[in-house]
């Protein structure tokens, strides 16, 4: 493997922390969190942090095995993940249950926002930025703290306890940023340099998790990325930068930073870009630095994505789209969403005319299509997952416009929609399912087992019901979302976060 900037420590006196992507290296290492932890972790002398991933049983830097770690510590990106996190457990022969183990399982990222499908077999949960609460969890743990000492620690959530958690966030993000990043060649975005422009979204499309607990949005000061820039080119010996953020079209003096990185001669790639805050000097930067593609998400009609809070004018979809292509970028693909709630095969004709009117622009249109997966701690937490088989039928009309379609596979989308709206009984069906070979099938046989109706996850609920994870709180109020909920069936837009505003709860 072709590494540089490893960390290797002498790690006989240290707290050894396996620090796991449950997926593969690919993905792993082309992950802005992940290599944050490494960072904040391996800066602490007391602790050596090591590597693992669904592909590599033995840590990259020592060759350990997973269960000679004190703190074997994942990631949680994506709601599937969750199988390939006992996965690693029991390929590692390390006990799934949490009550059967010496070693102690944490998990943070962005699904950890409902811990409960996994209560069973994780110690701990981090809620929200774990630069605020790692080094306290790990100095305490040093000094021999329980769970009731480490559950204390603000964002902490121990399965145990089952404590009210509220979540932590970084109020300034000018104080810190990983600048000597692991470079791979064999990662996701190649030897890439991730450059965090801001934090937290402030669109509240009503479909996203990010956007809901990732608030407030934070931006780095231009300033400070600069330097960040200037130093991580030169410690990672890094010909190409990515900007990471919600939407770092969004980022006020985005067209500067563009310009100022150009002319440092590296290579620039924003991964998320919206249509309405693209502009030329952005693409132009793009496409002179060697980008020749872009992803835009326009999830369906102008009705719909009103209904959904992302009202972007297909005027302006259609600006983006060929303003790309006249300057040079050469492939586009478009994320779509199928399922969204009250939608018609009027408006799935009507988004066939737009992807046509996209089509006559580049000659060719490359489409993502993905259900609406409900998330909790959003608007759309109480909706259910539309039948698979109605699913189908809206794929078929999109089949219409006659253009390369990539689409998701539905049966696994009812598996990650289940573990995203899941509770604590979860755990038994998720456990039997994986020795089952986590397949639909092997739910279905899990479920018919455990005794609960195989949709029982993924129905619609009242707004009235109590929700599994209603002890995490993100910071968001549950009427905020309530009323987000009843102004999407109304098509009611909400404004995007400003200065002074208090209507949500996070500021
Ligand atoms: S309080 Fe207002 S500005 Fe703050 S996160 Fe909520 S909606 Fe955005």
């Amino acid at each position: 493997m072709l590494e540089r900037n490893v960390v290797f420590k002498d790690f006989r006196d240290k707290i050894r922390v396996a620090l796991v992507y449950p997926n593969s290296y690919t993905i792993g290492m082309a992950n802005l969190g992940f290599r944050i932890l490494y960072d904040l972790l391996n800066s602490m002398e007391n602790v050596y942090a090591e590597r693992f991933f669904l592909d590599f049983n033995k840590s990259l830097e020592t060759k350990s095995e997973l269960k000679e770690f004190e703190i074997i510590a994942f990631t949680w990106q994506f709601e599937l993940d969750a199988l390939n996190i006992l996965d690693i457990l029991y390929r590692n022969k390390i006990p799934l249950r949490r009550d059967r183990r010496k070693q102690v399982v944490i998990v943070g990222g962005p699904c950890a926002v409902n811990p409960y499908p996994l209560k069973k077999f994780v110690d701990f949960f981090f809620i929200g930025e774990a630069e605020e609460n790692l080094v306290s969890f790990i100095n305490d743990f040093s000094r021999g703290g329980d769970i009731y000492s480490l559950s204390k620690i603000e964002g902490v959530y121990s399965s145990e306890l089952d404590n009210y958690t509220r979540k932590v966030y970084v109020s300034d993000l000018d104080r810190y940023h990983p600048i000597k990043q692991i470079m791979s060649p064999e990662a996701a975005l190649g030897e890439s340099f991730l450059l965090e422009v801001s934090r937290g979204c402030g669109r509240g499309c009503r479909f996203c998790m990010s956007g809901y607990t990732f608030r407030p949005q934070r931006e780095r000061s231009f300033e400070r990325l600069q330097e960040i820039a200037d130093r991580g080119i030169e410690a990672c010996a890094s010909r190409k930068i990515s900007l990471i953020g919600a939407s770092a079209s969004d980022y006020p003096r985005i067209e500067d930073l563009c310009e100022y990185l150009s002319a440092r001669g590296v290579g620039l790639s924003i991964p998320s870009l919206r249509a309405d805050s693209l502009t030329e000097p952005i693409v132009e930067a793009l496409v002179k630095t060697g980008q020749r593609s872009l992803t835009l998400a326009p999830e369906s009609n102008w009705r719909l994505r009103t209904l959904v809070n992302k009202p972007i004018e297909d005027e302006d979809i259609l600006r983006a789209y060929k303003m790309s292509i006249d300057r040079g970028i050469k492939n586009i693909k478009l994320y779509l969403m199928v399922g969204i709630p009250t939608e018609t095969s009027e408006d799935l004709n009507e988004l066939v005319g737009l992807i046509k009117e996209l089509k006559k622009i580049s000659g060719r249109v490359r489409l993502s299509v993905n259900p609406l997966i409900p998330k909790p701690h959003t608007p759309f937490q109480w909706l259910g997952l539309e039948k698979l088989s109605d699913l189908r039928e809206k794929i078929e009309v999109l089949k219409k416009a006659r253009v390369q379609m990539e689409v998701e596979d539905l049966k696994m989308a009812h598996i990650q929609a289940t573990i995203s709206l899941g509770d604590e009984g979860l755990s038994d069906i998720l456990e039997k399912a994986y020795f089952y070979g986590k397949g639909l099938g092997a739910f279905r046989r899990a479920f018919k087992e455990e005794g609960v109706e195989f949709d029982y996850y993924i129905r619609g609920r009242d707004t009235s019901e109590i929700l599994p994870w209603e002890k995490i709180d993100v910071g968001v109020k549950k009427s905020f979302l309530i009323r987000e909920f009843k102004k999407s069936f109304k098509g009611e837009v909400t404004s995007i976060c400003r200065e002074g505003c208090r209507v949500c709860g996070v500021c």
